[in-house]
């Protein structure tokens, strides 16, 4: 890898991420463990090329107990229209709740 510029190396493993977290989403209707897997394998692309974790990774693992969450099994995903507009995410793990803004999408996030 010494030999390609590190842009273009970021950029294609940013590719390789997006398509670990998008074949760990399909995963995990069929079996969990490998959806886990999958996210396990993006969140550590991520770490071994530094690049910033796509926020939908980020979302995918729970703040506090540091397990992979996910919509629908794991955890769930609400619309909430409070203090202006914000998507909270209930970890059925461990009960804690993480609201992200929508109103302001750069930030947040
Ligand atoms: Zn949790």
């Amino acid at each position: 890898m010494g030999r390609l510029p590190k842009r273009f190396v970021r950029r294609e493993a940013a590719k390789v991420v997006d398509r670990l977290i998008e074949a760990s989403l399909k995963a995990v209707s069929k079996d969990q463990a490998l959806g886990e897997n999958y996210l396990d394998k993006a969140r550590r692309v991520c770490e071994r090329y530094r690049i910033r974790k796509p926020p939908l990774l980020r979302r995918l693992y729970c703040r506090r107990c540091k397990r992979p969450i996910f919509p629908g099994r794991t955890s769930k995903f609400r619309i909430r229209r409070g203090r202006g507009k914000h998507l909270s995410i209930t970890c059925l793990l461990c009960g804690s709740v993480t609201r992200i803004p929508l109103d302001r999408p750069k930030q947040g996030v």
